[in-house]
């Protein structure tokens, strides 16, 4: 459908506000981020808005750069840092929606849909996501608003980045008198090259593109020319697509039990053994989690009850006690109280938990290191040397899974 909610959220001078926000004293001076910076061929990666002042640009030489500002300081690109904060930024996005698609290091697509009655209108959430990322990353974001992402990403670069609040909603109804208005080659798509030939055929604005019969641009341009002239006309159909970073998507474990388990007691038992193996797994890999899922199928067979349902955590995690008790949130909302033949806990939406300890605000110090000496325990005394003191009872199944490799014993 070509009537969504989309945001386009670009950071401002990317690369250079990570810097200033990383180096106060860098604050008041006109800063870029420039490969290699001994060799004054070196190209301008991203400009702070004060060297911009000075007409500096992104892409060009440092020397014509220090030409123009001769004050300008020079600093050596950190892509690990930048991609680390990118994630971050993600994060903070996730808070709104899980429909987040990572477009560029420093631009990433959001959709809204049917959100607003949880967040607040538009603006609202747009000014709230502006001022999260600046409090907790220092770092300024554009929104660029639409109904689909051609617009957002329009309303973003064409506006959004020129206006007071960084942020502008373009609709297919206002279309006409703003984006159809503006020169052909500040479209995206458009380079030099076409810009000329679309002038020889007596395109200037994307207006004059989206009015032209596109039977002609598609002789000449193909699939390509009918593209153009779709975003001309402000249609896109593509979805937000919300691939992770990581390799990994979940990290999980289920469990067949032994007999039908009938009593909460009996499986909160179980919940909490999962829990724990798969925080442990997650930590092994080196992830958090964002996402809980738990699913649990009733014991007979040829009346399959159960549920499989997921809950978001309050930030990424990988210890066993927040994912246990997102779990038992779930069970009690979701058990219809019928006996339980096998019960899965699924950790998914996962992070590297590196990033994560990169990140300002970070209350899991603690949990971190009560973690880490359970698993150093383990991996020196055995899997059962350190246990919960209910898995001692009878439902517990953390001593007979330690006797079996892949549910076989060994
Ligand atoms: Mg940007």
């Amino acid at each position: 459908m070509d009537n969504k909610l989309i945001f386009l959220v670009d950071m401002q001078s990317f690369y250079a506000s990570v810097e200033k926000s990383a180096n106060p004293k860098l604050q008041d001076h006109p800063v870029v981020v420039a490969g290699d910076p001994e060799r004054r061929s070196g190209i301008i990666l991203a400009a702070c808005p004060i060297a911009k002042q000075y007409d500096v640009e992104t892409a060009e030489a440092l020397w014509q750069a220090q030409q123009k500002c001769p004050d300008l300081i020079i600093v050596r690109p950190r892509m690990k840092l930048y991609i680390e904060l990118s994630y971050q930024i993600t994060q903070i996005l996730e808070r709104f929606t899980d429909q987040v698609e990572v477009f560029s290091v420093d631009e990433q697509f959001l959709d809204l849909t049917g959100t607003e009655r949880l967040f607040g209108d538009r603006y609202t959430v747009a000014h709230n996501i502006q001022d999260e990322i600046q409090e907790e990353l220092g770092v300024y974001a554009r929104v660029g608003i639409g109904p689909n992402k051609v617009l957002a990403k329009i309303a973003c670069d064409a506006f959004a980045k020129k206006n007071e609040q960084g942020i502008f909603e373009l609709t297919h109804h206002h279309m006409k008198d703003t984006m159809w208005k503006l020169p052909v080659g500040k479209m995206f798509g458009v380079g030099s090259r076409m810009e000329k030939h679309f002038s020889r055929m007596g395109i200037q604005t994307i207006g004059d593109l989206a009015n032209y019969p596109v039977q002609y641009l598609k002789k000449r341009w193909g699939i390509n020319g009918e593209v153009l002239s779709n975003i001309a006309n402000g249609i896109d159909y593509s979805p937000v697509s919300t691939q992770t970073h990581n390799g990994q998507k979940a990290v999980g474990h289920h469990m067949t039990l032994p007999r039908d388990y009938e009593t909460l007691e009996d499986i909160k038992i179980v919940l909490l053994e999962l829990s724990e193996e798969v925080a442990k797994r997650a930590r092994a890999k080196n992830y958090r989690g964002h996402t809980l899922s738990l699913g649990l199928r009733g014991a007979n067979v040829n009346d399959p009850t159960g549920f499989h349902r997921q809950i978001k955590l309050t930030s990424p995690t990988n210890y066993g006690m927040d994912l246990f008790h997102a779990a038992l949130q779930l069970l009690n909302k979701h058990w219809d109280g019928l006996p339980v033949r096998s019960v899965g806990v699924t950790l998914s939406q996962l992070q590297s938990a590196d990033v994560y300890q990169l990140s300002l605000f970070n209350p899991s110090v603690e949990k971190d290191q009560l973690s880490k000496a359970m698993d150093d325990i383990r991996k020196k005394f055995g899997q059962t040397a350190i246990v919960r003191a209910s898995s001692l009872q009878e439902a517990g199944q953390v001593f007979d899974r330690a006797q079996k490799i892949g549910g076989h014993y060994k």
